[in-house]
């Protein structure tokens, strides 16, 4: 079948869905591989790199989403994308479904299936496809550069004949995928790092990657485990406890990363306004959750906010795409990953098997239906 990859058409997207070396193996399951022309721009990927990967660059995203039999993307379609969709088509993107209903419907109506990379399930059986994962890996590493980058001194601590330069301290709040790529990344600049996270059970991950991870004095369970590894809301003497040891850390911290997140509800506010004004001039914030509504009174989303006491506030919500580069070729691997799932007997054939559990769980709409939610997965 015909795979193909259009230039992302959101303002400021520099990702791709295909890359010259996702192509090669899309093509060893018996697939043709098209690109619109200059998608791979931004990402590192001229047309020649495609050209040489066997993959055929087209002049027009029409000629593309006309041409493809299976259109591979980054950003959920534009109105002006849906519309090019047709019947029998499929398409496998980042869709956040329960955040878009109406496109949802719209792509229902234009008979298409849907594919979406952000509800593939977390199963082991998964993990090659899980581009959540992959992008919040990236978002960790770049929020720890990002801080760097805005921070006017060393994270290593120095001896010199001009000096002793203590260790930065960093605070990273939440280690999820994106909190532990950030604590490895912030340790390994040589900063000294501390942790926190409501699941208890992350601590031996924190401290194994040498920070120190904040213990909370506190009676009631926080397990998040009955909503499947993930956190669940605190309770207001939780929230105040951890609001405690937080407003004992501001003074002390240089650069705190947050990346609290609760599955369907707004970012938990937890570093607040008095929080800022107890930090040090010159500290950085760098708040990963600013898509969500952000965990920091001062975040803006999409924006670098400067505090009365001189501290950054970083609320950027595109980290992959400022690594676009190495972004793009995790992605489009997950996505490939997914098509040799769909590709059984490689030949080239679309096998769309609904009783698979990884293929069931992502699909959002199939064959005239909106098939979102999807019943829960039966292996883990
Ligand atoms: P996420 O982005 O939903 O949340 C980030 C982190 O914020 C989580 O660790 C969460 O516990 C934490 N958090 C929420 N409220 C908080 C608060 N008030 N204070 C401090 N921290 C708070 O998380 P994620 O990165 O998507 O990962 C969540 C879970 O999914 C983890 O258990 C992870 O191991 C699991 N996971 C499994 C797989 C797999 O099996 N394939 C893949 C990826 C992630």
């Amino acid at each position: 079948m015909k795979i193909g990859a259009p230039k992302e058409s959101a303002r400021g997207e520099a990702r791709v869905a295909l890359t010259p070396e996702s192509a090669q193996h899309i093509q060893k399951l018996g697939h043709e591989c098209l690109i619109e022309t200059g998608a791979g721009e931004a990402a590192g990927f001229n047309d020649d790199a495609y050209r040489n990967a066997g993959v055929s660059v087209l002049d027009s995203a029409d000629a593309l989403w006309r041409d493809a039999e299976v259109v591979i993307k980054v950003r959920e379609p534009s109105d002006a994308e849906v519309t090019l969709l047709r019947e029998g088509q499929t398409l496998i993107t980042f869709f956040w479904p329960a955040q878009n209903e109406a496109l949802l419907e719209a792509c229902k109506a234009q008979g298409a299936t849907v594919v979406a990379m952000d509800m593939v399930p977390r199963i082991s059986r998964a993990q090659k496809m899980d581009a959540l994962s992959s992008m919040a890996n990236i978002a960790g590493y770049r929020a720890v550069i990002e801080a760097g980058n805005n921070f006017g001194r060393f994270f290593t601590g120095q001896v010199t004949a001009a000096g002793k330069v203590p260790p930065a301290k960093v605070l990273v709040v939440g280690a999820g995928v994106a909190g532990l790529a950030a604590i490895g990344t912030a340790t390994s600049l040589g900063a000294v790092v501390r942790a926190f996270d409501v699941r208890p059970e992350v601590s031996e991950q924190i401290e194994s990657m040498g920070a120190e991870f904040l213990f909370l004095e506190f009676d009631e369970s926080q397990d998040g485990s009955e909503s499947g590894g993930y956190a669940a809301p605190s309770s207001p003497e939780f929230r105040e406890k951890q609001l405690a040891c937080f407003r004992e850390q501001a003074p002390d911290v240089d650069i705190v990363i947050t990346t609290a997140l609760i599955p369907g509800k707004p970012a938990p506010k937890l570093w607040l306004e008095d929080m800022v004004a107890e930090m040090k001039p010159g500290s950085v914030i760098i708040d990963l959750a600013a898509e969500k509504g952000g965990n920091c009174d001062l975040t803006k989303p999409d924006e670098r906010v400067v505090s009365d006491n001189g501290v950054v506030v970083v609320g950027y919500t595109d980290f992959p795409s400022r690594m676009a580069t190495q972004s793009s070729l995790l992605y489009a691997t997950n996505i490939r990953h997914m098509l040799t799932d769909l590709t059984p007997e490689k030949d080239g054939v679309i096998n769309h098997n609904m009783d698979d559990d990884v293929i069931r769980g992502a699909t959002v709409t199939h064959q005239g239906e909106v098939t979102f939610p999807p019943p829960p997965p039966k292996v883990k």
